[in-house]
């Protein structure tokens, strides 16, 4: 991974809540890069970082020191081709799934054929072709986040960043979506962060996972996950998945040294 083929560097990246006289550390100065197709997932305890780290390098926030690039350029504000995907969905409830997933493409012009057409193909990326008349109202919580999903994807973003997107999910339908997330990502090569406390679905779906620490958020490990690819569920039940997962849990602090 060298400085060549790096699509983002977190340079030194610290940040401080300032409420009232006092500033409240949240995140101590952090660093790490990102290579162009690498999915890396970031797990700590509530409370350890990760919301605002990812905000940082979604240009949502402002960094106290540091500095965020996308390749050449520097991350100050929301960038074109970095998507987000929250826990909350967000979908416009009076528009249909189609046309949540224009809605971005609509900011930039008119929409045409062209437009029809990509937004039809990411809802049969997300498994939601036979939805695209429905209203958010009449989707699945799992649905309505797949749409989500789809709609952060229809500018092509260089990025897509994650925050415990299946978080308010039920454990079977969020196997279900990891299961869709890695088909995605094998699919479209696509570069993600991915905030999660979930270690298993870290481990199941990352490249490499950092590991963060609290009061103020720090990285206490990078660990690369060398478990072979295309992943099934399967790999769940493997020694070496099993071995990473305790060495996330050691350096969290939930395993005896
Ligand atoms: P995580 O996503 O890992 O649960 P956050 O990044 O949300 O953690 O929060 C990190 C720390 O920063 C926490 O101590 C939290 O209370 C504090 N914090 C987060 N957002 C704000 C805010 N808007 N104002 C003040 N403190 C905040
Ligand atoms: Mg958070």
């Amino acid at each position: 991974m060298d400085a060549q083929t790096d699509l983002l560097r977190v340079e030194n990246v610290s940040h401080a809540f300032v409420l009232g006289p006092s500033a409240i550390p949240a995140l101590a100065p952090v660093g790490f890069t990102l290579a162009e197709g690498e999915f890396v997932c970031i797990v700590g305890t509530s409370g350890s970082g990760k919301s605002t780290l990812l905000r940082i390098i979604g240009g949502l926030l402002q960094p106290t020191t540091g500095q965020v690039w996308l390749g050449k350029e520097q991350i100050t504000e929301p960038h074109p081709e970095i998507g987000f995907v929250f826990q909350k969905t967000n979908l416009m409830p009076w528009r249909t799934a189609r046309d949540n997933v224009l809605l971005p493409l609509e900011l930039l012009g008119p929409i045409g054929p062209q437009e029809r057409k990509r937004a039809a193909a990411l809802l049969d990326l997300v498994g939601l072709s036979g939805f695209a008349n429905n209203y958010p109202a009449q989707l699945s919580g799992g649905m309505a986040q797949r749409l989500t999903l789809a709609r952060a994807l229809v500018r092509h973003p260089r990025l897509l960043l994650l925050d415990e997107p299946f978080g308010a999910l039920d454990a079977l339908t969020r196997e279900r979506l990891n299961l869709e997330l890695v088909r995605i990502q094998t699919a479209q090569q696509q570069t993600v962060v991915m905030v999660t406390h979930s270690i298993n679905e870290a481990v199941f779906l990352a490249d490499r996972v950092l590991v963060l620490g609290e009061q103020p958020g720090r990285i206490l490990a990078q660990i690369p996950v060398e478990l072979p690819r295309p992943r099934s569920l399967a790999v769940m039940g493997s020694e070496g998945f099993g071995a990473i997962a305790t060495e996330i849990r050691r350096h969290i602090g939930l395993v005896a040294e």
